[in-house]
């Protein structure tokens, strides 16, 4: 599925002297290997500034925070996504509203959204940008000005993802990413950024990831320690270097994959290739497929040791954490479908053509 060995033995040399580069100033915190990062981050993305934290979960309840969502707000967003699209918005005090998704993307359905907005005020639009591609900010962005909320992305799948030239990190307001050890850009433990285009917004954001505070020992409000480490930052900086030729590389995989499902007669009969919306860039963090008789599928592949996943395999208004939120089954078919028949094959840059064929091969047998 994803095998992060290889990776590391190609930047092995530069991983271990921005490491020791760290353990000589004994600096572990924050510091400049941080701020250096969040420069080049701004620089990538196109976002006025940048501030790294502990993780993707904390980039998301920072943004939400500083982006002006309160204790009684309720912020929109999807409910297939992973746990902490919501989380976030109840760890900033507010409801997660759930609007459905579009079935070829993944991606919040903008209708749905308008549908949700005209019932409910919403403080916030919290697109996911699923997969890797970007949700619909064309028709999203409008909705979110006529009803006054503000349009945060969380793009924790999406690094260097665009849509309509802009890349993500620049579509809203603010964006949080994950550095997670299985996203596009990982660290080497826990990481999270935020971007915004909003340079007092990132201030806010520094001072809510130190305890509320931007003078040592005196806390002007209430914030939590979600501070990115040292380490973390400078390895970081190694790979933000190698991101565009990174996902150039599952560009390519993923247009391979195209073609061998083509070949082998399998893309519209037994499985769904992945759409791609034409105004969108996609970094394929993940090439996932519709496909029939899933679970089996799966199986057969487990047993030939080939890799796959479910992302996700339950929507998030049916998580048991979110029972008090009253949703039942059968409220986002779109969602629940979606759950039972997706599936993410191995997908990283340095997946060798041989084993892709196998994959497909494999496929191809489990169907014929
Ligand atoms: C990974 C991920 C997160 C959370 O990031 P962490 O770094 O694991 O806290 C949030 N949202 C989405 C869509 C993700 O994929």
């Amino acid at each position: 599925m994803l095998d992060l060995q290889r990776q590391y033995q190609r930047i092995r040399e530069d991983i271990l002297s921005a490491v020791e580069r760290v353990c000589s100033s004994q600096h572990f915190i924050l510091g400049p290997e941080v701020e250096e990062l969040e420069r080049e981050v701004a620089a990538f993305t196109g976002a006025a500034d940048a501030v790294g934290c502990a993780s993707g979960t904390d980039a998301l309840w920072l943004m939400l925070a500083a982006c002006g969502v309160k204790p009684g707000d309720s912020v929109i967003t999807t409910p297939f996504s992973f746990l902490a699209s919501a989380s976030a918005i109840v760890r900033a005090g507010a409801t997660p509203i759930f609007a459905d998704i579009d079935p070829a993307t993944f991606n919040i359905n903008p209708q749905q959204v308008s549908s949700r907005l005209k019932e409910a005020k919403a403080r916030a639009l919290l697109p996911v940008h699923l997969y890797g591609q970007c949700a619909d900010i064309d028709r999203l962005q409008p909705m979110a000005d006529e009803f006054n909320a503000v349009l945060v992305e969380d793009a924790a799948q999406a690094i260097g993802a665009a849509w309509g030239g802009r890349k993500a990190g620049t579509l809203g307001l603010a964006a949080a990413f994950s550095f997670y050890p299985t996203k596009n850009l990982s660290a080497y433990g826990e990481a999270g950024l935020v971007t915004t285009l909003d340079p007092a917004r990132a201030d806010h954001m520094r001072r809510l990831r130190s305890h509320g505070s931007s003078r040592r020992y005196v806390h002007e409000e209430l914030g939590w320690n979600a501070r990115m480490d040292a380490i973390q930052g400078a390895i970081l900086r190694v790979k933000l270097a190698h991101i565009e030729e990174w996902n150039q590389q599952r560009r390519e995989l993923a247009a391979g994959y195209d073609r061998l499902f083509g070949d082998a007669g399998l893309d519209g009969t037994a499985l769904t290739i992945p759409f791609r919306d034409p105004k969108a860039h996609h970094v394929f963090h993940q090439y996932v497929i519709r496909a029939r008789r899933r679970d089996e599928l799966r199986e057969f592949l487990t047993a030939r040791k080939i890799g796959s996943e479910v992302y996700y395999p339950l929507p998030l208004h049916l998580q048991p954490c979110f029972g008090y939120l009253g949703y039942r089954k059968g409220d986002f078919p779109e969602s629940e479908k979606a759950a039972a028949e997706v599936l993410a094959l191995p997908m990283f840059p340095e997946l060798g053509e041989d084993e892709q064929d196998w994959v497909v091969q494999s496929i191809s047998d489990f169907y014929c």
